[in-house]
């Protein structure tokens, strides 16, 4: 059971690469780029992530004795009613700059911001277009925009359902982030539970 998941995890990554790999594609083609310090998009209350895209850095949280601090985070941030990711971890002087502390692990929607691009309802490719790019690189945004006409930007949904698919069952249902962080560190140490133990976030 325990290798299942570590197999899991893996191929996780391997999609994860494969995102990078064509996310930097799109930034050397494009010049398109975040600017050092922006945690905007973390900011957001509404970042979802499914339990599954979470698996790997769940792995990496217990293999790194964080696991019961992050559930904690969560349950205070759930008593406050903050949606916020608890993973951001703002500047000190500035609670709109940041980064993010799991940047190797984070899931689909998170890698492709910016970056990758959506079907509207007529089935057109519409980049995903960051309002912080749009102000301060609208050239480059531009760049972005004509890219997606020749279907050569990234469709997140092609990515979220090739992690889905390994796993459907917490693979197909985007929650708020914090959430499903819970059920990913619930799920994992149900799969592991005699080596990690059994604190289990409710
Ligand atoms: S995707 Fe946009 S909001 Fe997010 S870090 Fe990059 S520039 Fe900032
Ligand atoms: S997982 Fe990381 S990149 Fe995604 S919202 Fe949270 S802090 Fe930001």
């Amino acid at each position: 059971m325990g290798q299942d998941i570590l197999s899991l995890c893996r191929r996780i990554q391997r999609i994860y690469a494969d995102i990078d790999r064509e996310t930097s594609r799109v930034r050397r083609i494009t010049g398109l780029i975040c600017p050092p310090g922006c945690g905007s998009c973390c900011r957001s209350r509404k970042v979802e992530s499914t339990p599954l895209e979470l698996l790997p850095m769940v792995h990496h949280l217990v293999n790194i004795h964080a696991a019961d601090e992050i559930i904690a985070q969560i349950d205070g941030a759930e008593i406050r009613g903050d949606l916020q990711c608890v993973l951001f971890r703002p500047e000190l002087d500035d609670s709109m700059a940041g980064c993010c502390s799991q940047y190797a692990h984070r899931p689909v929607l998170c890698r492709m911001f910016g970056f990758g691009a959506r079907l509207n309802k007529f089935g057109d490719i519409q980049p995903h277009v960051c309002r912080v790019m749009h102000e301060s690189q609208p050239e480059a945004l531009e760049r972005l925009i004509a890219l997606g006409g020749e279907k050569k930007v990234p469709l997140y949904r092609s990515y979220f359902f090739r992690v889905a698919s390994l796993k459907p069952d917490i693979g197909f249902k985007p929650l708020p982030i914090n959430r499903a962080l819970k059920l990913a560190l619930n799920y994992y140490y149900w799969k592991k539970p005699k080596r990690f133990g059994i604190r289990l976030a409710s």
